[in-house]
């Protein structure tokens, strides 16, 4: 009884390109099932505005495009992850962006017995990715890593070290593909489909 309710409880990894369309998705799914969601991006912006030591030491890298230290995320994800019931499902958005940091979440979820209960890769092809990212940069988000060459940067930082990742969870048979193209509703069709909703 008690493991069909913990094995009820949504726990997602939502993989994607930058332009991928991933923290729209990832938002609205976490609206619509409850679900906190987690975006170490808006982590990183919230310590960066409020000037503490990691904001301050994160601030340069992630203005580049650049990953922040796998040690420093980590860290910041674990102490998040400690603050929350464990009964309450969540998606993971923008973590983990390294094969290092796809352990430490293993690690991390198995010590308190809350595995992943999906992985998902939404799935946009490269042309489409780089005409969204365009856009972004040119119509001025706000943000301060959204101008075209850091765009571009983000979008090589994420082919070199988050594929890997793609590849690590795709190994051990635990990764769905959602195709990413259509629109915002038919997307999310296609990835409460992948989730069996
Ligand atoms: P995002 O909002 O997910 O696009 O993240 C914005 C920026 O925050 C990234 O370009 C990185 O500089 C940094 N960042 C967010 N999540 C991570 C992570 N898991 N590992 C390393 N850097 C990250």
């Amino acid at each position: 009884m008690e493991t069909k309710k913990i094995s009820s409880i949504l726990r997602i990894v939502f993989l994607g390109a930058p332009g991928s369309g991933k923290g729209t998705q990832s938002t609205l799914l976490s609206k619509k099932l409850n679900l906190v969601h987690i975006s170490t991006g808006e982590m990183l912006r919230a310590e960066m505005a409020a000037s503490t030591p990691i904001g301050n030491e994160v601030r340069n890298i992630m203005d580049a495009g650049h990953l922040v230290p796998d040690k420093t995320i980590i860290e910041l994800l674990r102490k998040y992850l400690s603050t929350l019931n464990p009964q309450q499902g969540f998606v993971l958005d923008g973590f983990p962006r390294t094969v290092v940091q796809a352990k430490a979440l293993d690690d991390l979820l198995n010590d308190i017995k809350r595995p992943l209960s999906h992985i998902l890769e939404l799935s946009v092809d490269e042309g489409t990715i780089l005409g969204r990212i365009r856009q972004r940069a040119e119509s001025g988000s706000g943000r301060s890593d959204d101008n075209d060459e850091i765009a571009a940067n983000r979008y090589k930082v994420f082919m070199e070290q988050t594929m890997p990742v793609i590849q690590f969870y795709q190994s051990s048979n635990r990764l769905k593909k959602v195709d990413g193209l259509g629109s915002v509703e038919e997307v999310q069709k296609h990835i409460l489909g992948a989730l069996g909703r």
